[in-house]
Formats: structure tokens, C-alpha cells, sequence
């Protein structure tokens, strides 16, 4: 096989020293279980798989993008009485990713891109602290949030369902057992209203929710579903990297609406002021 470089751990200091990268992709995944019938590296193998893929494509582009070895340990926080469940506080994340953003920061590398596959590690907080301490832009995009998985899945548990079952299926079929293996991933939900609702938020105590650590039936996954959907996610991601590897990061935003523009739209949306924070809430 040869070194791909836009892969960091297979590729040289003669590549690096001769290549202007732009973006570095650091992949952010969790050792966890996911049922009976999918490996504790599931977030990993899908994280890195997207990763790469999407940074080939964007390279055949012209972006010169880069992904770094991933980080294989997550935020588990509410699975710690599930054994080898391997948790990384989220202060202990901010820590990882402050060193690493300020080794790049010292060599000139001036974008990075977290690309997150676990639900429990949260980015946000954590860059809104960093980038107050590092000139390298920072940003964050958890891949299954990229396309609508509605359009390609009938079930939408969010853990080692329909969807993740899918996706090893297509990425490293070798690693699933046989489905009739698998548990129902049946999810045991709040009894308060406004947890179960969504608008107000707890974290989960894993084993109380769900009696295999499945969340999701997987028993509609196949290979197809999986390559169709993940093709979707690594195309997106891809014009991502490519668009921010062309990108100033002291130029991200839309030319200034002009006077008579602004006070046109300030009427129409009935209201002035910043509009960009509540949408951080979505
Ligand atoms: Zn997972």
C-alpha cells in the first residue's frame, strides 16, 4: 500500500517539509461498547474512515489537508460502570487539544478541523476557551450530524443502531457479528417530560437506559445503506476541507450588507442586533 499523504502517520518529514498543508483534521473518537454484534473500536474505525476519505477527495481537489493520528479515546462520563468503556473528562480533552493546537500553532499550520464521531465529546465549550489562546482557526463538525440520516436509515437510534451497524458493514464487515446476535438496542426514555422532550438536558446513565448498550434496532442494516450514506457524509466533508483550505481565516465572513440594506432587513426580521449565537443552540 502506498503512503497517502494527506495521512500524517504514513507519510515523511521529506513530504512535510516539501508540502504547504493548509488543514489539519485531528479525528475524535470513544472506546466504547455498542451492543453485542459491533467492536469497542466502532467510533474509531467510522471517524477515520470518514476522515480519510473525505481528505482524499478534498487532496485530488488541490487542498492540501492533512489528517492527524486519531484521538481513540472519548468523553464516557455516563458509561463508566461499563468495563473498558474508556473515559476522558472533558477537561482532560481541553488539555489534549490545547497542546496540540499550539504545536501547530507554533509551526504555522493555521487551520484545524476536529472531526468528532462520539456523541458524548462535546468540542464547542472547549474551542470557544482554545481559541482565545492560539492563532490557528478552530472548528468542529461531528459527522453524523453532516447529512440527514433520515433519508437513508428507517431507524434512528443514535448508538450502534440501523446507522453505525450500516456503516461497518460497509467499512469493516469482518468486525460485525451476525445480526441475529445482535440485542433489540430498545431504549428505556425519561419519565420527565422535558428531558424525554429534548429541551431540557442530562446526560444518559448508559446502563439504565439500555439493557445491551444498543440504542437503535439494527436488525434493517446492510452494506448498501452503509456505503450510501457514508459516500454522502465523506462528499460533504470533503467540499468542506477543500473550502477551507481556500479560505483566509481572517476573512471567513460575507461582505457587509450596505446602510440601506441592513435597515431593509432589520424591518423584514423585525428585529437588529447579533443573530449569530442562537443558532449554537440547534
Ligand atoms: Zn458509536
Amino acid at each position: 500500500m502506498p503512503a497517502r499523504p494527506y495521512i500524517l502517520a504514513e507519510t515523511t518529514w521529506k513530504t512535510v517539509r516539501e508540502t504547504a498543508y493548509e488543514v489539519a483534521i485531528l479525528p475524535c473518537g470513544a472506546t466504547e461498547a455498542h451492543n453485542y454484534h459491533l467492536p469497542y473500536g466502532t467510533d474509531n474505525f467510522e471517524c477515520e474512515h470518514i476522515a480519510a476519505e473525505a481528505a482524499r477527495l478534498a487532496w485530488d481537489a488541490g487542498a492540501r489537508v492533512v489528517v492527524l493520528p486519531i484521538l481513540p479515546f472519548g468523553v464516557q462520563t455516563g458509561q463508566l460502570d461499563i468495563p473498558f468503556c474508556l473515559n476522558l473528562y472533558p477537561s482532560t480533552q481541553a488539555a489534549v487539544l490545547g497542546d496540540l493546537a499550539r504545536s501547530l500553532d507554533r509551526q504555522g499550520v493555521r487551520k484545524l478541523v476536529i472531526l468528532n464521531g462520539h456523541g458524548g465529546n462535546d468540542f464547542r465549550a472547549l474551542i470557544r476557551e482554545l481559541q482565545a489562546h492560539v492563532n490557528v482557526f478552530l472548528c468542529v463538525t461531528n459527522w453524523y450530524q453532516v447529512v440527514d440520516a433520515a433519508d437513508y436509515f428507517e431507524d434512528l437510534g443514535d448508538h450502534a443502531g440501523e446507522m453505525e451497524t450500516s456503516i461497518m458493514l460497509h467499512i469493516a464487515p469482518a468486525l460485525v457479528r451476525p445480526l441475529s446476535e445482535a440485542g433489540e438496542g430498545r431504549e428505556r426514555r425519561f419519565r420527565i417530560a422535558a428531558l424525554r422532550e429534548g429541551w431540557a438536558w442530562a446526560p444518559r446513565q448508559w446502563t439504565q437506559v439500555s439493557a445491551d448498550t444498543g440504542i437503535g434496532d439494527p436488525r434493517a442494516a446492510s452494506r448498501q445503506k452503509g456505503e450510501r450514506y457514508t459516500s454522502a457524509v465523506v462528499e460533504r466533508v470533503s467540499r468542506f476541507l477543500v473550502d477551507l483550505a481556500a479560505a483566509d481565516p481572517h476573512d471567513l465572513y460575507e461582505q457587509r450588507p450596505t446602510a440601506h440594506s441592513a435597515h431593509r432587513r432589520s424591518l423584514q426580521d423585525g428585529a437588529a442586533g447579533d443573530r449569530a449565537e442562537p443558532r449554537d443552540g440547534m
